[in-house]
């Protein structure tokens, strides 16, 4: 049982002493289990959250006693120790003890270079990130003793006060220091940006410094035995001899350990007992620590300290292949490894990527912040990304440095690009978590936010509206679009994907209207196809004009020779569609047009459409007025046009089962799932259920063959869900379209919500944007409704979302409570939706 005791102010890090994780931080624990392992640890002392809280407010702990742990004149460094390593915290601080008589012993012990170089790095640490003082003051590489002295006299011009000598005031002042940096505005917004409360702790770690410096071979390094970008197991790491500290690594003088390393023997060949010691601890690390761990260590005349171990960084793709190659080895459980990736990192491995055989026309080069690639229309603002994406058109949105304001924006966005920012700005630390290619700080970029438009460096001018490529790989911005590369996905993800597929007890589908998707379908392991779209089979060219005949038909034979036309080509599709998916089960939405969505929208389009049709302009004019609806979303929709134009139905049915004919004559057993949307009534499914019982009966005597098929029904109006328990008696199944359904249960239009979603989330009238997480207190209402009542009548019906909701991991979380037995989203949403399914089964 957990310990509840208030933790000491400070202590000794043994391997009995009380550490805990959130009490101490990440760090101390770890650091904890490396004792526990029998690793070679400098002595540590772990002061916990409540210590440093009053650092933080003035009160200091027994300083005195802390040093005296460890033993005489030590020389001793502080590190952050935050609940979750990922909140980061304020940088260590080394060689806290650093004096005049320290120098002086230690120009004996290690030499006046080292130690000069020691004394000035502490001096100017001190002042920076101590006495808060201005670095250029500070700044001078070159240690001697005349650098030593300006920067102790700088010291004393800035502060009116003499460097400290005593190691117990500059260790107080350490530790007030970081302690307050904790507690500062940017920090705790940083940190709040991932994850962290608002009240998350820090604790501080003082340990026992390792010189890293001196006679025989000394140095400090990093080691780990993952590649922290793809995961393969691998021995990455570096080291400085005659080196200290994390930050000495990063220069271009630190070695790398592979041995054919063009810059110099490496650690093995340096030292090769101290390597194969690293590797062995390192093994062990991986197998008891149950993780990938990078280990920070110190060579002291060849004897090997272990100061730090961390969880190796890693981006999603390395996630994936660690805690897979984690499992398959042994190590861990296969449930442990699936939720030890989360759902929504897998977006990262999903991505497109630039296709670099491909040529790039560059118009800006930044940092690469988040990886893929996206193309879509420039835009400026946050309502203007909403308005575009409530369109369906992919957009970037462009911004000088993003802010929480934002958030929607990039929601909406297919990428991001921005004139400002860093690897943790919070364009970039919010792109990636939401797995948007970003390109931040792109240098050479001069918005014009008045003129909506931006500058590059070789003078180009980019407007609003104008297509661009966001390289978030690369850290490249492209005119226009380029080829891509489809996501590589390797044994590991597809490995994660099947035993997250055994974990979940709630189906996931995929949302698949062409071939293209469906085959998507298929390799993402999705049960099948969720909802078929029928009408977006319409969208090309040559379709478009047939299809636009068919609305244009005055008269019963006009439109018979239209749907004439248009039933080959839906035989072809669902032909198609059920060879791809080899058996798995098609749902098929009949036609659900937003009519306007068929319409042209202007003169030139009026034109063409006249002449294709062969009718005066004025007729196709005139027929577009009277087909105008004021409200489309809500008018002659789904089932409306079904009721009104049974024909479109029939000619769809007898499309599906001459196409389930021919797959069962190649060997495909299909049962195929037809579904009318946009149902308000009983007596809707009971006149349609008719006339395709009809079309079945026919098709089956002019064939001679047999098939079955399930008929079922959207419920995506708030009166179908309530009604659910007649409309049940005719539908084996039951699948909740929650776009429509959110739109109608707050009367609130899916294209127009953007333009004020943004207050409405910030001032907290909604939590959440409701198209993007299912409303669970009003909607999931009416899906509980509808599904108890259904259920009721029909105690077999199949229960469903195929909603933008089906694809959201919260949303996904509510349905398998309410006992559904599938979601449905778009294809490369399934392998979150499985995964975040996974993980609330197990
Ligand atoms: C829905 O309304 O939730 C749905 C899936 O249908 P569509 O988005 O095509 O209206
Ligand atoms: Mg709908």
């Amino acid at each position: 049982m957990q310990k509840m005791t208030a933790p000491e102010p400070y202590a000794r890090i043994t391997p009995t002493a009380d550490i805990r994780n959130s009490a101490h931080g990440g760090r101390a624990k770890c650091l904890q289990r490396l004792v526990r392992l029998d690793m070679p640890v400098p002595a540590t002392v772990a002061l916990p959250f409540g210590t440093v809280r009053k650092l933080a407010m003035g009160h200091a702990p027994d300083v005195p006693a802390i040093l005296a742990e460890f033993g005489d004149g030590p020389l001793v460094s502080v590190r952050p120790s935050s609940e979750d390593p990922d909140w980061g915290g304020p940088g260590a601080i080394l060689n806290i003890g650093m004096n005049q008589t320290r120098h002086a012993a230690l120009t004996d012990e290690l030499g006046q270079e080292a130690a000069d170089t020691l004394y000035l790095r502490f001096i100017q640490t001190f002042a920076v990130h101590v006495a808060r003082l201005d670095p250029d003051e500070f700044s001078t590489t070159r240690a001697s003793a005349s650098t030593i002295a300006q920067a102790l006299k700088a010291f004393e011009d800035e502060t009116d006060d003499l460097f400290p000598q005593d190691p117990v005031t500059q260790l107080t002042q350490v530790l007030r220091a970081m302690a307050q940096a904790w507690e500062g505005t940017t920090a705790r917004l940083l940190r709040q940006a991932k994850g962290a409360p608002a009240d998350a702790g820090l604790g501080l770690v003082v340990q026992e410094m390792a010189m890293g410096l001196g006679p025989g071979e000394s140095g400090s390094g990093v080691i780990q035995f993952a590649n922290s970008a793809t995961g393969q197991r691998q021995i990455v790491g570096r080291y400085l001899s005659k080196g200290q500290g994390r930050a000495s690594l990063t220069g271009g003088s630190a070695e790398l350990f592979m041995t054919r390393d063009p810059r110099g023997p490496s650690l093995e060949e340096r030292s090769p007992e101290a390597f194969a010691q690293l590797c062995a601890l390192g093994d062990k690390a991986r197998v008891r620590l149950r993780e990938e761990m990078q280990i920070e260590f110190t060579i002291e005349n060849g004897g090997l300290k272990v100061l730090d171990a961390v969880r190796i960084a890693r981006n999603a793709r390395a996630a994936v292949r660690i805690a897979v190659d984690l499992a398959q080895d042994g190590v861990i459980e296969r449930d442990d490894a699936l939720l030890r990736v989360q759902p929504r990192a897998l977006t990262e491995l999903l991505h497109k990527q630039v296709d670099p055989r491909g040529s790039r026309d560059r118009v800006a080069l930044g940092i690469a912040a988040s990886p893929g690639a996206a193309a879509g229309k420039v835009v400026f603002s946050s309502a203007a990304a909403q308005a575009s994406a409530a369109r369906g058109e992919a957009c970037i949105l462009v911004r000088r440095e993003t802010t929480p304001e934002d958030i929607r924006g990039m929601h909406a966005a297919a990428g991001v690009l921005t004139e400002r920012g860093g690897m943790t700005s919070h364009a970039a630390v919010i792109a990636r978590g939401l797995g948007l290619p970003a390109v931040v700080g792109a240098s050479g970029l001069v918005l014009n936010r008045r003129d909506k438009s931006f500058r590059v460096a070789d003078g180009r001018v980019i407007r609003e509206g104008d297509v661009i490529t966001v390289d978030g790989t690369s850290g490249e911005a492209l005119a226009g679009t380029v080829d891509m590369l489809e996501p590589a996905l390797d044994d590991a993800f597809q490995a994660l994907l099947e035993w997250a597929e055994d974990a979940c007890d709630i189906g996931v589908r995929a949302n698949a209207d062409t071939p293209e998707d469906a085959k998507n379908a298929r390799m993402f392991g999705a049960d099948g196809i969720g909802l078929c779209r029928t009408e977006h089979m319409f969208f090309e060219e040559d379709r478009l004009t047939v299809m636009r005949e068919m609305i244009f038909a005055n008269t019963a034979q006009d439109r018979a020779a239209a749907l004439e036309q248009l039933l080959p080509m839906q035989r072809v599709d669902f032909t198609r569609l059920f060879d791809i998916m080899q058996g798995s089960p098609v749902c098929i939405r009949l036609f659900d047009p937003p009519l306007h969505e068929f319409l042209p929208h202007d003169r030139e389009g009026m034109r063409e459409l006249a002449t294709a049709l062969d009718l005066p302009l004025s007729d196709v004019t005139r027929r577009i007025d009277a087909l105008t609806e004021f409200n489309p979303m809500l008018g002659m929709r789904g089932v409306r046009l079904g009721i009104t134009v049974p024909e479109i139905y029939d000619m769809q049915a007898r499309a599906i089962f001459e196409a389930t004919i021919t797959a069962q004559r190649n060997g495909i057993i299909v049962v195929p799932e037809i579904m009318i949307p946009l149902v308000s009534a009983k007596r809707e499914v009971e006149l349609v259920k008719s006339r395709i019982d009809a079309v079945a009966a026919a098709v089956r005597t002019a064939e001679a063959a047999e098939f079955d098929y399930r008929l079922g029904v959207m419920v995506e109006t708030p009166r179908a869900a309530l009604r659910s328990g007649e409309i049940a008696h005719h539908a084996s199944f039951l699948s909740f379209g929650t776009n429509d359904l959110t739109q109608m249960t707050y009367g609130l239009s899916r294209d127009d919500a953007g333009r004020f979603m943004g207050p409405y989330v910030q001032q907290e009238v909604f939590p959440e944007d409701p198209f993007h997480s299912l409303d669970v207190e009003g909607v999931g209402e009416l899906l509980e409704i509808g599904s108890d009542r259904g259920r009721k009548t029909r105690p077999d019906v199949v229960l469903s979302v195929c909603g933008e909701h089906g694809g959201n991991p919260e949303s996904i979380a509510f349905c398998r409570n309410a006992g559904f037995n599938y979601v449905s989203c778009s294809p490369f949403r399934v392998p979150i939706a499985r995964l975040a399914a996974a993980h609330h089964a197990l």
